[in-house]
């Protein structure tokens, strides 16, 4: 089934995260405060949009409350990623997946409310472990 996506930040992480959900075949909002980036992901998203996630009224208006699903990819500002995090949990969505930089900034976003906490160095240091180890088993 489609679902609504709407991902803040267009950084390496969330551009591949809006690219590939965009090509599942769901609708995708890329929202971020610089325009080039905005620019970067036009044709691989349903919507896209300049704006500061930061900012109420600018959510507001790109309809950030019909969605169900929002990913917060603000990288190294951690205090807009809290803030961002913050107005989105305020406003009532649903699931908040955020994207975290430090020890610190993922206790103070689990405060927050965030429904999901993503490390995707440390996460993505794992998953190729443990691929490793499965592909050795299986050379054995
Ligand atoms: P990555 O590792 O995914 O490349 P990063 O951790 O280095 O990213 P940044 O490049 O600092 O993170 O931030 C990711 C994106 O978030 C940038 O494109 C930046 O313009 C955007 N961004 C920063 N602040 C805001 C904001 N207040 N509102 C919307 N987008 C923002």
């Amino acid at each position: 089934m489609k679902k609504q996506f709407a991902v803040i930040g267009l950084g390496r992480f969330g551009i591949s995260v809006s690219t590939e959900l965009y090509k599942l075949g769901h609708d995708v909002l890329a929202i971020d405060i610089n325009e080039a980036k905005v620019n970067e992901i036009i044709n691989d998203s349903t919507h896209s949009a300049v704006g500061d996630g930061t900012d109420e009224r600018t959510l507001r208006n790109l309809g950030i409350t019909n969605f169900d699903h929002v990913i917060v990819a603000i990288g190294d500002d951690i205090q807009a990623s809290m803030l961002c995090t913050l107005l989105l949990k305020d406003m009532g969505i649903e699931s908040v997946w955020v994207k975290a930089q430090s020890y610190y900034h993922h206790k103070v976003l689990d405060k927050l409310g965030a429904d999901k906490i993503i490390h995707p160095e440390h996460d993505m240091g794992n998953r190729i472990a443990q691929h490793l180890v499965s592909e050795k088993v299986i050379d054995y």
